[in-house]
């Protein structure tokens, strides 16, 4: 079968690969759309984290053998550690992500553990479905904060995450929702969902500040901007460094939360929520193109909200 391989630093190339063939309590789907995500954008400039020969890809919906349509969870659980015992899959001591651990939705079928699908929704096409996987993590991100009854919202990045992000804000009724990016055409794109204000970089304060970026910058950012008491919830991963002013997080008891997936009741939960808000906003390409795509995305390409690929 075909599928798009990560064979080197830099590069991602169309290869005839051997079919999935499931463990136990596996089954096999047949990819109907995978998502590009960021991380894959910037994780293939290095193997630290993703190693090479690897299909990526854990943005992904198709068909199980029966026909039944679904969305696959990528991040399996042991179901047994600590944190899966508090209900913390997503922080699960042998997580695993399908895509990195494992090969991925870059491909036509690949093999999944059976407890990881879940049944969509009949009405979503397949293309807006793939976004259900970004989507949980925006759940996840809003449930650590949902407590604070957040009135006055800022979000840096408006990319694929930043944008799910605005749904789910936008859906729990703030009163200010500021997005802050430096490409126009993903500004053009939180106001359509939802955001009430849109800057080059946030300014003024704010109750929770989601940075969906994760440069050194947007994380000294999303701190010096909050009110007294306020919350950062960091979802990006672009830096390991984060300059900022430790006494302004005393004094004014700040708080900064990290926020990694979701857990398996969030990821359905998305599945949920998934046909009540737009993610009518992909762009969709045949798989044989990924190649391209990647190179243009990594090349800064900005006018695509969401890279999806279609075997
Ligand atoms: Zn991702
Ligand atoms: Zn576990």
């Amino acid at each position: 079968m075909r599928a798009l391989v990560f064979t080197a630093p830099g590069v991602v190339e169309m290869l005839d690969v051997a079919e999935p063939t499931p463990g136990a309590d596996e089954i096999i789907v047949t990819v109907e759309a995978t998502g590009i995500c960021g991380s894959e954008l910037h994780g293939i400039r290095d193997t630290a984290f993703r190693k090479p020969p690897l299909v990526m890809g854990h943005e992904f919906v198709g068909l199980t053998e029966d026909g039944t349509r679904v969305a696959v969870n990528p991040l399996t659980s042991c179901g047994e550690c600590d944190s899966c015992r508090r209900g913390q899959t997503n922080l699960c001591r042998k997580r695993q992500l399908l895509g990195v651990h494992r090969p991925g939705g870059f491909s036509e079928r690949v093999a999944v553990p059976k407890k990881q699908v879940v049944a969509l929704p009949e009405a979503i096409a397949w293309e807006a479905a793939s976004l259900i996987e970004p989507l949980a993590n925006a759940v996840h991100a809003w449930g650590l904060v949902a407590s604070e009854r957040p009135l006055n919202v800022g979000i840096i990045g408006a990319g694929t995450i930043g944008l799910v992000c605005v749904l789910v804000a936008a859906g729990a009724s703030v009163e200010r929702l500021v997005v802050a990016d430096i490409a126009g055409e993903r500004l053009a794109a939180a106001t359509r969902l939802g955001a009430t204000e849109t800057a080059a970089r946030l300014d003024g304060e704010f109750d929770v500040i989601f940075d969906c970026v994760g440069a050194e910058a947007t994380h000294a950012d999303s701190i010096s901007h909050l009110r007294p008491g306020g919350t950062a919830v960091w979802l990006g991963l672009l830096s390991a460094d984060a300059p900022f002013d430790a006494r302004d997080v005393v004094r004014m008891e700040k708080i900064v939360r990290g926020s990694f997936a979701y857990t398996n009741d969030e990821f359905r939960t998305a599945v949920d929520l998934a046909p009540e808000v737009d993610l009518g906003w992909t762009d969709s390409f045949p798989l044989e193109q990924g190649a391209l795509i990647f190179s243009e995305l990594v090349g800064g390409r900005t006018d695509i909200h969401k890279a999806v690929l279609r075997p």
